[in-house]
C-alpha cells in the first residue's frame, strides 16, 4: 500500500463547525459561538494547517473542501487567510476543485465575491427542502426564498460549479412536496445535487420526540420517496454517480464532486479542524472533538489514531468503492494490494451476483439497483471476517 513518501497528490478538509443554531436533526459537530470564538478557532486552524509540515509538502493540492457547519459564516478574510495558509503549506493546483459549504441566510454578495476572489470555485447550498413547512421541522434557519437569493447570489458571483442538498424522509413530507422541491431546485440546473435521508440519530432533538410525534413517513412511504428522487433526477438531466450523490448530465465537463471521490477511492486527504479526519501515510486520525483542548494545542490531540493494515484496505476498498455506482476495478484491486479480487472476495461476489444485487462487467464490479437498495447490508458482507 502506498506511504507518504511515496505519495503523490492529496486533499484537503477543514472543518468549520458553527452554525447560527442546532437544527432538530443534527448530530455533527457544530454549534454556536461568538465571534471572538470563531476568530480563535480560525487562528487555530492556520497554526495547525502551517505546523502540518510533511503531510502536505512537496505534494500537489487537488481538492479543498471547506466544510461544516456552516463556513459560510466565515467572513472573505478568513477563508482566504485558510486558504493562503494551505498554499504556504504546499501547492494548490491550478485546477484544484476548492468548494465552501454555505447556508442560506448567511451568504451577501461582498462575502462570496471576496470568497471567488480567494481562490474558491465550487459551493454546495444546504437547501433541503423548498417547503417552508418542512424546513421549520427540520428547524432550519432558512425558508425558501433566502435559498433563492443565495443561489443567484452565488452564481452572480461567478461561481460555476454549485451543490444543493435535498432530504428525503423530512417529517411530514409528501410525494407531492418532494418532487415540488426537486423541480425547484432543478429549474435552477445545479450542477449537482446531493440527495439524502434523514437518519434519526441519538442525542438530537428529533431522538428525544421520538418517531411516532415525528410524523415521519414509515419505511414504504420513505423507499417510495428515495426511489421517486432517482427517477425525477434521471429525467431532469442528472446522472447518479453514487448512492446519495447526482451530476449534471454534461458532455463537456465532470460535474462529479472530486473532493469526495477521491474519498471512495481512498486517495490522501489530510483534514484540519476540530473532529476532521485524516488518511495520510497508511494512517487514519481523527482530531479531537473537544474545542477547548483544540484552541489549546491544536491538532495535536487525536480522538481517534489506527494504522491501515492490508486487511483493513482491502475492506475498505470493497465498502467505499462499491459506493460509486461504477463500482471498483478489479485491475485497481491488483495494483493496490499486488492480490486478485476473486481470490479475496469471490466467493460474496458470486453470491451477490447470483441473488442480482451486483455485477461484473469488463473488468468491473459494481452494485445493481437492487443491490443498491440494501446496500447497508450487502457492504457489509465485505467485512473479512465475515466472508
Ligand atoms: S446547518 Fe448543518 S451543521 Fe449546522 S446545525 Fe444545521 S444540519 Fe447541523
Amino acid at each position: 500500500m502506498k506511504s507518504r513518501s511515496d505519495a503523490g497528490d492529496i486533499s484537503v478538509y477543514v472543518h468549520i463547525p458553527f452554525c447560527v443554531r442546532k437544527c432538530l436533526y443534527c448530530d455533527f459537530n457544530s454549534f454556536a459561538a461568538s465571534e471572538e470564538v470563531r476568530g480563535r478557532y480560525v487562528s487555530a486552524l492556520l497554526q495547525e494547517i502551517d505546523e502540518s509540515g510533511s503531510i502536505m509538502a512537496g505534494r500537489d493540492i487537488v481538492s479543498v473542501y471547506i466544510g461544516g457547519g456552516t463556513p459560510s459564516l466565515l467572513d472573505e478574510a478568513a477563508i482566504a487567510s485558510i486558504l493562503d495558509s494551505i498554499s504556504r503549506a504546499s501547492d494548490i493546483s491550478g485546477a484544484a476543485e476548492i468548494t465552501v459549504e454555505m447556508n442560506p441566510g448567511t451568504v451577501t454578495p461582498d462575502k462570496i465575491r471576496g470568497y471567488v476572489r480567494a481562490g474558491v470555485n465550487r459551493a454546495s447550498i444546504g437547501l433541503q427542502s423548498a417547503s417552508d413547512k418542512e424546513l421549520r421541522a427540520l428547524g432550519r434557519i432558512h425558508v425558501m426564498e433566502d435559498f433563492l437569493r443565495s443561489y443567484d447570489i452565488v452564481k452572480e458571483a461567478g461561481i460555476g460549479n454549485v451543490n444543493v442538498d435535498i432530504m428525503t424522509g423530512i417529517p411530514c413530507q409528501t410525494e407531492a412536496s418532494l418532487i415540488k422541491t426537486i423541480d425547484s431546485v432543478t429549474a435552477l440546473y445545479p450542477e449537482h445535487i446531493s440527495a439524502y435521508s434523514l437518519i434519526i440519530e441519538e442525542g438530537t432533538p428529533f431522538y428525544d420526540m421520538g418517531e411516532d410525534r415525528l410524523c415521519l413517513p414509515g419505511e414504504e412511504k420513505t423507499y417510495r420517496l428515495y426511489k421517486l428522487t432517482q427517477e425525477y433526477l434521471s429525467d431532469k438531466g442528472y446522472d447518479r454517480y453514487e448512492i446519495s450523490n447526482y451530476a449534471r448530465r454534461s458532455g463537456a465537463r465532470d460535474y462529479r464532486c472530486r473532493h469526495n471521490l477521491r474519498y471512495w477511492e481512498r486517495r490522501e486527504y489530510a483534514g484540519f479542524g476540530i473532529s476532521a479526519a485524516s488518511f495520510v501515510g497508511g494512517r487514519r486520525y481523527t482530531n479531537t472533538s473537544d474545542i477547548s483542548s483544540y484552541l489549546e494545542a491544536p491538532g495535536a490531540e487525536h480522538a481517534e489514531d489506527r494504522s491501515i493494515d492490508e486487511k483493513s484496505g482491502m475492506e475498505e476498498f470493497m465498502y467505499l468503492g462499491l459506493r460509486e455506482i461504477r463500482g471498483v476495478s478489479e485491475e485497481d484491486f491488483l495494483n493496490a494490494f499486488g492480490r486478485n479480487i476473486w481470490d479475496i472476495y469471490g466467493e460474496v461476489i458470486e453470491r451477490h451476483t447470483s441473488q442480482g444485487l451486483m455485477s461484473c462487467e469488463n473488468g468491473r464490479i459494481a452494485l445493481s439497483d437492487r443491490g443498491i437498495d440494501v446496500s447497508n447490508m450487502v457492504l457489509s458482507e465485505y467485512l473479512l471476517h465475515s466472508s
